[in-house]
């Protein structure tokens, strides 16, 4: 049997005497692609912050390969965290140095020679399209720029696992797509990826296993978007997802390989709209 990388049992978090995840189990797997997805406040960035261990639970136990997390010894934790990469909500860029000193931190941290951190961060911000602001300080970033800049930083120590919250959140429909595309690429050459997102149209367009959180509870574990989520006998194969506004709505265009067109309207509500999108039309999120 297939050892599980990342195996959550019974995890609560309460803050407060408050339960934020509540009793929440699953298994992730090496080379997993999981989007861990739900509304505001439903648990997502709680559940990264118990995976990265910077929250303990408050019952439950938290296992990487067959290890729990909360009784790792310090040595082995920063190793558990050098393994894994972590694109931040906020980015949590350092905004005194430039996009390759922030990269290259993550590398002078564990004691790599100056050569081999010069070599690997050409490379990473060459893959990730940001070669050109290497010298840039975060401040004079754009939205999709920063979350870039945080990808590279969080693969630069090619990491077994990439865990990334909302990192497009803050950024449009285009900048969306090739964030996903490069998380595609990061998980076909073999790393799992936990992304946190909120946005349907994110999750409908990865059709990738969908974790959905309610008020803490995981309520939903199943391969498709997230429409798919909602009506179980729908095929959780690849469609591209295309949103048009029409008469003040947003409608969603589901379009099957065999080119059949299916409408779902309201995939997107108006806040989420607001919060998310800056353009009165909202572009095709298909990749
Ligand atoms: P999501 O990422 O899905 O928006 P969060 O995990 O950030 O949700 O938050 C879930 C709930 O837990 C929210 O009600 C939030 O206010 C609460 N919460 C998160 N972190 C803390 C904290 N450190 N102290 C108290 N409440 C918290």
């Amino acid at each position: 049997m297939l050892t599980s990388m990342i195996a959550f049992s019974s995890v609560t978090k309460e803050y407060r005497g408050r339960p934020v995840v509540d009793n929440v189990s699953f298994t992730i797997n090496p080379g997993e692609f999981v989007c861990v997805t739900g509304p505001s406040g439903a648990g997502k960035s709680t559940i990264i912050h118990l995976l990265i261990r910077a929250e303990l639970p408050t019952a439950g136990t938290i296992e990487v390969d067959g290890a729990d997390i909360a009784k790792l010894p310090v040595p082995i934790l920063q190793m558990y965290r050098r393994r894994t990469g972590v694109v931040f909500q906020d980015y949590k860029l350092l905004n005194d140095r430039t996009v390759a000193e922030n990269v290259a931190f993550a590398l002078e941290v564990c004691g790599e020679p100056d050569a081999v951190i010069a070599k690997r961060v050409k490379e990473v911000l060459t893959e990730l399209k940001i070669a050109d602001q290497a010298d840039a300080f975060p401040q004079e970033l754009s939205g999709g720029e920063k979350t870039r800049a945080a990808l590279a930083r969080a693969l630069v120590h090619e990491p077994n696992i990439l865990i990334a919250d909302e990192p497009t959140g803050n950024i449009d429909p285009d900048q969306s797509r090739e964030i996903l595309e490069l998380l595609k690429a990061v998980n076909a050459r073999g790393t799992t990826v936990i992304l946190a997102t909120h946005d349907k149209l994110v999750v409908d367009a990865l059709q990738v296993r969908v974790l959905r959180l309610e008020q803490g509870k995981l309520v939903h574990d199943a391969v498709g978007g997230y429409v798919a989520n909602h009506d179980e006998k729908k095929p959780a194969h690849a469609h591209s997802v295309h949103v048009e506004k029409e008469g003040g709505h947003h409608v969603v265009h589901h379009e099957k390989k065999e080119g059949h067109v299916e409408h779902a309207a309201g995939a997107d509500s108006p806040e989420d709209h607001a919060k998310h999108h800056t353009s009165g039309r909202v572009k095709p999120l298909s990749i």
